[in-house]
C-alpha cells in the first residue's frame, strides 16, 4: 500500500523530467539557430566589408593610374622644369585630366610646398584657392615626398626612379579619401617623375596634388558590382543610417573621418525560413517520441505497481479462503501489542471438530469447499469487529478489537459456532463440521503476543477435551458452568 504514493511522485517525477527535457531540447535549437544567425551575421558583414575595402582601395588606384598619366610623365617634368608651360597646363591638366578621367581639383605643388599651378575642372585658377585643400592634405605631400626621396636613385647626372610609380609594391603615390570642400573624393599625391631615363635634380620634388569626388555615377558602379544597395561614402556620423557603416577614414583632429555607407544583405531571415520547418518538425518528433515513451513507461510502472499490490495481497492472504493469512494476522496483533494503539483486545483460536471426516468422506474438494464456506461464515460474524484469518488446516483465528466484555466475547463465540454448525452444500451432497474456539484476552490473560495466542490455543484445547463445539476461556481453567449443546447433539 505504501507503493502506491511513492509510484505516483515517480511518474510525476518522470513527466517533470521529459518536460524540462523537451523545453530544452526546443531552448538549445532556439539557440543553434539564433547562434547560427548570428555567425552568419558576423561572416556577411566582415565579407561585405571587405569587399568594399578592397573596392575602395581599386578605386584609389584607378584614380592614382589616371594621376600617374601626368604626374609619370618626362613631358611634366620638361613643363615644370624651370617657368610653368601655360599651354601644358591648359592641354594637359585643364583638359585631358578633368575630361577624361573626372579629377576635379589639380595642383602643382612646389618643391617648398607651395602651388604654382591650381586647376578646377578645366578651368586654372589663381593659387590662392587651392591653399585650404593644401593644408588639408599637408600630410599626403609630406608623404608623397618622403616616398619620393626613399624611392630615387643615384645616376650619373643628378637622380632617377627605376620602378613603376603605381604598379610597384613601393608606389610612389600616397593617397586617402578625405571630405574637401563638403564634398567626399580621392585625393592622391605623387611627385612629378620622368617616364624615361631623364634624370631629376636634388632635393625635394615637385608633386602633382589632385582631388576626384566619389561621385554619383562612381558610387553606383561601385554598388553595383558588390551588390550592395543604398552604397554611399560619407562624412562620418551623416547619412541615413542602413544597417550598415564602415569607417573608411578615421577622423582626426578637426576631421570628422569618413564612412562608407550600406544596406546590408541579410541572411539571418533566410537561415530562420530555411531552418524553421526541419527544427520545428524535428522538435516535434522529438517531444512526440519522449512523451509516447514517458506514457508507456507510467503504464509500465502502473502495472508494477498493480503486481506488487497483488503480490502485497497475497503474501497477506490465504489463497482458499482469501481470508488474511497467520503472517497478517501476526503483524496487525504485534502492532496494537508494541504499541499500545488501544487499552484492549482478544484473540479467538478457532479449529473445525471432526473435519478429518469430510475429506474422508467427500474427498479433499468438498474439504477445500466446506473450509471456504465456514471461513466466510466466522469473518462475518466478526464483521468490523476485529478480522479472522486463517492459520492452517482447519484453524482459524480472530483478533477481536470491539465488543470485548465477556458475555459480548461469549455471544460471538456461540454465533460463531451456530454458523459453522450450519450444513453445508456442495456438488453431490451436504456437510456438516462443528467448531470449538478458545479464547484469550490482551493485556489480561497474556502480555505478548506470542503467549497471548498460546493462551488462547490451550484454551482450545480445553473445549476439545471438554467435547468439541464449545468455547473455553483463558483464566477459567475450572469451568463448571453449563455449556451450550454442541451441534451434533442439536442437529440430532
Ligand atoms: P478435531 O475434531 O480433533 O479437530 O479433528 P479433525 O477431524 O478436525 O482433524 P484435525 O483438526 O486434527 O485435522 C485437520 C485436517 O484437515 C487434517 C488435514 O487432512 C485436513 N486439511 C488440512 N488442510 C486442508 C485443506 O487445505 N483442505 C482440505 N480439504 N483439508 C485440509
Ligand atoms: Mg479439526
Amino acid at each position: 500500500m505504501t507503493t502506491r504514493p511513492h509510484g505516483h511522485k515517480l511518474i510525476r517525477l518522470v513527466y517533470a523530467v521529459s518536460a524540462i527535457i523537451i523545453v530544452l531540447f526546443v531552448g538549445s535549437n532556439i539557440f543553434l539557430l539564433t547562434s547560427a544567425d548570428n555567425i552568419a551575421e558576423t561572416v556577411r558583414r566582415t565579407a561585405e566589408e571587405n569587399l568594399v575595402r578592397n573596392e575602395i582601395d581599386r578605386q584609389i588606384e584607378i584614380v592614382a593610374n589616371d594621376q600617374s598619366q601626368i604626374s609619370y610623365w618626362d613631358e611634366t617634368v620638361r613643363a615644370f622644369a624651370g617657368k610653368v608651360d601655360d599651354h601644358f597646363v591648359e592641354t594637359e591638366i585643364a583638359r585631358w585630366l578633368w575630361d577624361d578621367f573626372h579629377i576635379h581639383t589639380t595642383v602643382v605643388v612646389a618643391s617648398d610646398g607651395t602651388p604654382r599651378v591650381t586647376v578646377v575642372r578645366d578651368q586654372r585658377m589663381a593659387n590662392s584657392e587651392s591653399t585650404a585643400f593644401i593644408a588639408q592634405a599637408r600630410d599626403l605631400i609630406a608623404a608623397a615626398r618622403s616616398r619620393y626621396m626613399a624611392a630615387r636613385e643615384r645616376a650619373a647626372e643628378g637622380y632617377v626612379i627605376r620602378h613603376h610609380p603605381v604598379r610597384s609594391t613601393t608606389p610612389l603615390y600616397v593617397a586617402d579619401i578625405r571630405e574637401v570642400r563638403h564634398t567626399v573624393g580621392i585625393v592622391v599625391a605623387q611627385a612629378i617623375v620622368p617616364d624615361n631615363e631623364a634624370t631629376l635634380p636634388d632635393g625635394p620634388p615637385q608633386l602633382l596634388l589632385t582631388f576626384k569626388p566619389l561621385g554619383p555615377e562612381m558610387l553606383a558602379s561601385i554598388a553595383g558590382k558588390l551588390g550592395l544597395s543604398g552604397f554611399a561614402v560619407v562624412t562620418a556620423g551623416s547619412g541615413a543610417d542602413l544597417g550598415a557603416r564602415m569607417a573608411v577614414r578615421d577622423g582626426d583632429n578637426g576631421d570628422a573621418g569618413v564612412e562608407a555607407i550600406w544596406e546590408p544583405a541579410s541572411p539571418t531571415h533566410s537561415i530562420w525560413s530555411r531552418a524553421l520547418p526541419y527544427a520545428a518538425l524535428a522538435m516535434l518528433v522529438v517531444a512526440l517520441a519522449l512523451t509516447l515513451l514517458v506514457m508507456r513507461y507510467a503504464r509500465a510502472l502502473k502495472a508494477l505497481q498493480a503486481s506488487e499490490r497483488e503480490n502485497h495481497r497475497l503474501a497477506m492472504h490465504d489463497a482458499l479462503t482469501g481470508l488474511a493469512n497467520r503472517l497478517k494476522f501476526d503483524n496487525t496483533l504485534e502492532k496494537i501489542v508494541e504499541e499500545g494503539t488501544q487499552e484492549r483486545c482478544a484473540v479467538l483460536c478457532i479449529d473445525l471438530d471432526r473435519f478429518k471426516a469430510v475429506n474422508d468422506t467427500w474427498g479433499h474438494h468438498a474439504g477445500d469447499v466446506v473450509i471456504t464456506t465456514v471461513a466466510h461464515r466466522i469473518a462475518e460474524k466478526v464483521g468490523k469487529a476485529g478480522m479472522a484469518a486463517r492459520t492452517g488446516g482447519d484453524e482459524f483465528i480472530v483478533l477481536l478489537q470491539k465488543n470485548l466484555e465477556r458475555d459480548d466475547v461469549q455471544w460471538l463465540c456461540d454465533g460463531i459456532i451456530d454458523s459453522v454448525c450450519e450444513p453445508v452444500r456442495f456438488e453431490g451432497g451436504t456437510a456438516s463440521v462443528g467448531a470449538s474456539i478458545g479464547v484469550a484476552w490482551w493485556p489480561d490473560d497474556a502480555m505478548t503476543a506470542k503467549t497471548l495466542i498460546r493462551s488462547a490455543d490451550e484454551a482450545l484445547y480445553r473445549a476439545k477435551d471438554a467435547g468439541r463445539g464449545r468455547s473455553r476461556f483463558a483464566g477459567e481453567e475450572s469451568w463448571d458452568g453449563t455449556d451450550r449443546r454442541a451441534c451434533g447433539e442439536r442437529r440430532g
